[in-house]
């Protein structure tokens, strides 16, 4: 995959993504509703966050050095996590907990330092409800009649998906963009990467895995990776 080519369509989509979602937050916000997602919150940057191979070689292209090098370390720890972790709730807990803020964020200012290749993941989570509930246990943590109206507003907001606060229609907005990802990544690969951003975006930079990539044969980039010892299922996918 050209990384300069693979950039310019997955910039081309993140501006349609941003144009679709400008005009839903137009027309919710017209009609009474409230979006909580600000300048400066970043609360929900410490989530695991999963992204194509196209959207970690654009961002990777984007990141300083030093950027490369906290990646690096970040992927060290969501490795550890991964393989403490006994199921999918775990490792989402131990990511918030141990693995910690994405290394992009400028903690200074809340600012994200990448916001503009920021992966769609990042684009499409939107909350209609306070910051402090995006926070780790901030939902867990309601109790009695807080935690009734949590749910009855997740169930009766059209927004939401009656489960939690985040606004749903703005997550699938995304859903060409991925499409369109995937499209990308069978064309020029044969088979469809994703996978966690710190670890996609480092094996960016590994030579021997990117080569692997270019032959097309998704069993071999697998064999590569135990073989480094750096295949895990909930880190990286071969669809
Ligand atoms: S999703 Fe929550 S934590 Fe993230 S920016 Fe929006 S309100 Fe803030
Ligand atoms: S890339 Fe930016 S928006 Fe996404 S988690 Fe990191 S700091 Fe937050």
């Amino acid at each position: 995959m050209n990384a300069q080519d693979t950039a310019r369509e997955v910039r081309k989509q993140y501006a349609r993504y941003d144009e679709r979602a400008r005009s839903w937050l137009s027309a919710y916000t017209g009609r009474g509703g409230r979006v909580y997602c600000a300048s400066g919150c970043f609360r929900c940057c410490d989530m695991p966050i999963r992204l194509s191979w196209p959207e970690a070689l654009t961002i990777a292209q984007s990141m300083s050095e030093d950027q490369h090098r906290d990646m690096h370390a970040h992927a060290r720890k969501v490795w550890a996590n991964a393989h403490c972790a006994k199921n999918l709730d775990e490792y989402v807990r131990g990511h918030r907990s141990q693995v910690g803020f994405c290394p992009l964020l400028d903690r200074a200012t809340g600012s994200c330092s990448q916001y503009a290749d920021r992966p769609t993941r990042c684009r499409d989570t939107y909350s209609g409800l306070p910051a402090q509930l995006c926070a780790p246990g901030g939902v867990e943590g309601l109790k009695g009649q807080a935690r009734r109206d949590y749910q009855r507003e997740v169930r009766t907001n059209p927004a939401m998906d009656g489960h939690s606060h985040y606004l749903a229609p703005l997550e699938d907005l995304s859903l060409p963009a991925w499409d369109r990802f995937g499209a990308m990544m069978r064309r020029e690969l044969g088979f469809e990467l994703w996978g966690d951003f710190a670890f996609l975006v480092c094996m960016t930079r590994e030579e021997d895995f990117v080569k692997a990539l270019q032959e097309r044969d998704p069993g071999k980039v697998i064999r590569a990776l135990r073989k480094a010892g750096l295949y895990h299922p909930e880190i990286v996918q071969i669809e």
